[in-house]
């Protein structure tokens, strides 16, 4: 796997993709309406990037690398290391069971050495987008990037703290718990300005404070999809709804919303488990959406 894949500039603010984990399997079990069948109604557009000829999508779990105003900025942070993540309660098609990637090598050469992150910003608390706020050390799970500020939203840290349903709570133990009791969280609300260039903006419905991450620079826009947008393919069916959103009506109203206004404003969008490249432009295309890939600078 390359290092880091594909880099974007967004103004002033350099962008780049790191990914933890790709896999490529048949999407039902994510979005009930991913059959086969209704991928390959799509494959015109959708291959071959983003699903194959049989009808199974491509799902990437990958950190953006965001350098804004001198600072290192690490959004979301996939899986992580030896993470439990059992059958019959993660998917095994997944492969996040006790995962042994070698992330922390390949973030030191894209020049994000975890010691040199001043911030790490979290869309939301589910296992995928935490897993390396932690890593085992001496039997016990510590704090990966020693020198940073974790920004969490405070209403997502109270609703799943207080979760019982495994899925939810395990990862929270392991990989969130942790850097709330090191004191290296920075409580924040759903509008938080993280800078002049990058700011926190609500996209709720996946989870109740599901935030995604807005750059504007020197004119340039773009944002992080998070999990209101699972797969390229929700462009052209964002009626489809994850079976993970826990608000599933506004899940739905949100991801109209989204789509609608980055297909308006041309912003360059961030799918944080869309294939590489990952960013693209979502278009009209028939009576709904497309995506439109972005590889970036070369
Ligand atoms: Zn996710």
């Amino acid at each position: 796997m390359d290092d880091v894949t594909h880099r974007w500039d967004v103004g002033a603010v350099r962008v780049a993709r790191l990914v933890d984990h790709e896999v490529t399997l048949f999407g039902g079990f994510l979005v009930p309406e991913f059959t086969p069948a209704n991928v390959i109604g799509e494959l015109e557009w959708l291959a071959p990037h983003f699903a194959t000829a049989d009808g199974r999508i491509g799902l990437s779990f990958h950190s953006m690398l965001v350098e804004s105003d001198g600072h290192k900025i690490v959004i979301d942070t996939c899986m992580g290391n030896l993470k439990p993540r059992p059958a019959p309660l993660w998917d095994a098609q997944l492969g996040w069971h006790l995962r042994r990637g070698d992330y922390l090598e390949r973030l030191a050469r894209a020049g994000f050495a975890r010691e040199t992150v001043d911030l790490v910003v979290l869309t939301h608390l589910h296992g995928d987008h935490v897993g390396w706020n932690t890593m085992l050390e001496g039997g016990r799970w510590v704090p990966t990037f020693p020198n940073a500020r974790y920004l969490i939203v405070r209403e997502e840290w109270e609703y799943w703290s207080r979760s019982d349903d495994p899925h939810f709570r395990i990862p929270l133990e392991d990989s969130v718990r942790p850097v709330v009791e090191a004191g290296m969280v920075e409580w924040v609300d759903t509008r938080h300005r993280i800078d002049a260039n990058l700011r926190l903006e609500p996209t709720p419905g996946h989870t109740h404070a599901h935030v995604s991450v807005v750059i504007e620079s020197g004119g340039a826009r773009a944002i992080t999809s998070g999990d209101l947008i699972h797969h390229p393919l929700q462009c052209a069916h964002p009626e489809w709804n994850c079976r993970f959103d826990l608000d599933p009506a506004l899940a739905r109203a949100t991801r109209f919303d989204f789509i609608r206004r980055c297909a308006e404003d041309r912003a360059l969008v961030f799918g944080t488990h869309f294939p590489a490249p990952s960013a693209g432009r979502i278009v009209a295309h028939r009576d709904a959406f497309r995506f439109i890939p972005d590889f970036g600078l070369s």
